[in-house]
């Protein structure tokens, strides 16, 4: 019988390697990522990592690993050929950071790779070079103990994800954000990384985790910085360092997560971060946490995605408890919670939000002040009673938002889905400074009366509000007024903010800041805006910096400046928790008659609540 002709073939195994490399090179950092991994793996204690444009022309990864003699030099080319696993059982008992196999064959089949390595130290090595995948030649060449591989052209037979790459600047920031994971996770190993022969990060090998965050995040988190120790019954342990609540960002980007030495970003993990955090920090801001979760490989699966950045737990809701509470028990010797703050109850997991919601709500509230520490002095118009103070949630839950008629609503195109209500008559004659104040509710809260209606202002957001219309005015006047520091601040960066911030600095003197280069990643903040007097200048400074960094390039600043005038004014202004005069209150209210929008904070909060007589005489059951 003649052969059937079929429509299926089975795919020649360079075109296989292709493919792997879709899903595990998508960029230079990506190569970044799996060759220290395997120079990990090697047992390096000294690692070089030198790029050349970003790492579009040129990464070369050299250390002093057990490196390879010559059949397994040319068999860590071939596809699933690995050092690592040899049976299923190993699947679940790794480790190592590789296993798959696969990273070597999918590098090179999309660069030009050169493998010189030797395991021993009588000095003779092997050299094999391959393009594209196919091997061209191999030597015997002068070599020490070790491996370096050298990727040039990366994507020079793949052009359509050649096109993807963006410029240097920003490959080199995820190439070096990649070797700042490697590097926490490893204090111990020395990392080097040059960039176009500059000298980007230069790491000495340290005895701990502490002395490494100095390095890579700033000597100056350190005081900060709580350690964290916890073993639980089952073969789980959680070490590293956390930030104090005072310390914060305003991204998730220094959350650092690692499980059995390996960079993860899960989401049940980084859950469990927040939720350790619960009721300490403002809406939309982050800690600063290096977490490292030991426990049995038997208990979690790596094996679920390509780059191995997500993870599968077996016992997801004992994870996510056990790190809560580790955080909850670091945190409270150090003052930050209540004795009877409970933890929150194990929860299913499942049910939890995905992250991005989660931060999306977040930003909505974004200067809400939640931090219970700040309660000091006492209210001047009511007394205070501690025990039985109501729930800031439940009361705003029965108060109604404002209700106007809709023709008093303006639907305003400057930040998305924000509304923005006009006052009956405020224009003209004032509406805040006709209003009759009655007094200051926790310290938080203005309560007011206008006919027979309580009106309740968040005076955090109303000045808010006032301290952006300000800045947005003094900057589209030409530049915000500055005033020089006496002694200048010397901040410490990580490197990408460092490099997000260099890029801008002349964009950052039209907002009144003096920012000059200080050598390596720190920097000397020498005028800050006036508006913001002496408050934490260098925390705004870090804040604007990621917010740089999220923004990414200058051109972007401009068309993004609200966002960062408003992490200024939110800096510049009270926070809620303090006790107010009433002349500050009338002088508070003058200000917000001033302005054209009076209702949303530009965070989109309200500014001001209305309840009528009917709404309380309700909650009285009077009606
Ligand atoms: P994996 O790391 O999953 O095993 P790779 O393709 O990354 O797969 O590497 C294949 C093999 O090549 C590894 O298992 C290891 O034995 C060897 N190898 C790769 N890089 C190095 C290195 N820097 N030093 C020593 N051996 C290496
Ligand atoms: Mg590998």
């Amino acid at each position: 019988m003649a052969l059937m002709e079929t429509k299926i073939h089975v795919l020649p195994e360079a075109l296989c390697n292709k493919i792997a490399a879709g899903e595990v090179v998508e960029r230079p950092s990506s190569v970044v990522k799996e060759l220290l991994e395997n120079s990990l793996d090697a047992g390096a204690s000294d690692i070089l990592i030198e790029l050349e444009a970003g790492g579009k022309r040129l990464i070369r990864i050299s250390d002093n690993g057990c490196g390879m003699n010559r059949q397994d030099a040319f068999l860590s080319f071939e596809r699933h050929a690995t050092s690592k696993i040899r049976t299923d059982a190993d699947l679940f008992a790794l480790t190592t950071l590789g296993f798959r196999g696969e990273a070597l064959a999918s590098i090179a089949s999309v660069s030009r790779l050169r493998l010189t390595t030797s395991d021993n130290d009588a000095g003779l090595g092997q050299q094999i070079y391959a393009e594209g995948g196919k091997i061209k030649t191999a030597n015997e060449v002068g070599f020490p103990q070790g491996t370096t591989i050298e990727v040039r052209n990366l994507f020079f037979n793949l052009p359509a994800r050649k096109k993807f790459l963006r410029k240097e600047q920003t490959e080199l920031g995820h190439a070096a954000d990649v070797v700042t994971k490697q590097a926490l996770a490893n204090p111990a190993v020395s990392f080097r990384l040059k960039h176009n022969e500059r000298i980007m990060l230069d790491l000495r090998r340290e005895k701990g985790v502490r002395e490494r965050v100095a390095a890579l995040l700033g000597r100056s988190l350190l005081p900060d910085l709580l350690t964290v120790d916890k073993r639980s019954n089952e073969d789980l342990q959680l070490t590293g360092l956390i930030s104090q609540p005072q310390l914060t960002r305003s991204a998730a980007s220094h959350i650092y997560t690692f499980i059995n030495g390996r960079y993860i970003r899960d989401r049940v993990v980084q859950h469990a971060v927040m939720d350790g955090y619960r009721h300490l920090l403002m809406k939309g801001r982050y800690p600063v946490v290096v977490l490292f979760i030991q426990i049995d490989p038997a208990q979690v699966d790596i094996n679920v995605h390509p780059t191995k950045h997500e993870v599968r737990f077996r016992e997801q809701s004992q994870v996510h408890d056990f790190i809560v509470e580790s955080l909850r028990q670091t945190l409270r010797p150090a003052g930050w919670l209540e004795k009877k703050s409970e933890i929150p109850p194990p929860g299913e997991v499942e049910n939890y939000l995905p992250l991005r919601q989660t931060q999306a709500a977040n930003h909505d509230a974004y200067c809400q002040v939640g931090d219970d520490s700040v309660r000091e002095a006492t209210n001047q118009y009511f007394p205070q009673e501690e025990a039985s103070r109501p729930n800031d949630s439940n009361i705003a839950a029965t108060i109604s938002p404002l209700s106007l008629p809709p023709d008093q609503l303006i639907y305003t195109e400057s930040s998305a889905a924000h509304i923005q209500y006009t006052l009956p008559g405020s224009e003209s004659s004032g509406f805040f400074s006709r209003l009759q104040i009655l007094g200051q509710y926790h310290q938080s809260y203005i309560l007011c009366q206008e006919g027979s209606d309580l009106i309740l202002i968040d005076q955090h957001a109303a000045h808010e509000r006032v301290g952006f219309e300000k800045l947005r005015h003094a900057y589209t006047a030409g530049k915000i007024p500055s005033q020089a520091l006496l002694f200048p601040d010397v901040l410490e960066l990580d490197f990408n903010s460092a490099t997000a911030l260099s890029e801008n600095l002349q964009e950052l003197e039209q907002l009144g800041f003096e920012i000059e280069p200080f050598g390596g990643k720190s920097f000397a903040l020498k005028a800050i805006p006036q508006l913001l007097e002496n408050r934490n200048v260098s925390g705004l400074v870090v804040d604007i910096a990621l917010e740089l960094e999220r923004i990414g390039h200058t051109a972007q600043l401009r068309e993004s400046i609200d966002e960062v005038l408003i992490l200024m004014a939110c800096h510049s202004v009270i926070r809620a928790n303090q006790a107010l005069s009433n002349l500050e209150i009338t002088s508070l209210f003058q200000e917000l008659d001033r302005i054209d929008f009076k209702a949303n904070c530009p965070h989109g909060r309200p500014v001001i609540q209305r309840m009528t007589l009917t709404e309380i005489e309700r909650l009285f059951r009077r009606q």
